[in-house]
């Protein structure tokens, strides 16, 4: 069973998915199973999901954090676009609205 120690510059925070037990653990600890403190269910130590705390030319982490910041941008243009489909089909219902409106009070 690995340790689990409070040694702020160089750890990171997260939480026991089992029993939302919040801890700190330390940085080359990510990816390693371990054992809850609290309930005792293993958990995997998660890799690179806080922001870095301390620049320690972590390529690896680096990498993980600018793809779910990558993957994140295209979730936001995918519902930009998403939008804009939206806005644009409610338009043309508007205007066919408008001209049957419009039809409809000539044809009176
Ligand atoms: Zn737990």
């Amino acid at each position: 069973m690995a340790k689990i120690v409070l040694h702020k510059s160089s750890a990171i925070d997260f939480q026991c998915p089992h029993c939302k037990q919040a801890m700190t653990v330390e940085r080359d600890m990510q990816g390693i199973e371990f054992d809850c403190p609290s309930c005792g269910s293993s958990i995997n130590c998660p890799a690179g999901m806080q922001a870095p705390r301390q620049q320690q030319g972590n390529d690896d982490q680096a990498r993980l954090l600018e793809t779910i910041a990558r993957s994140s941008e295209e979730t936001a243009k995918a519902a930009r676009e998403i939008r804009n489909m939206i806005a644009l089909v409610l338009f043309f219902w508007i205007a066919i609205a408008v001209l049957a409106v419009l039809f409809g009070s000539l044809s009176i």
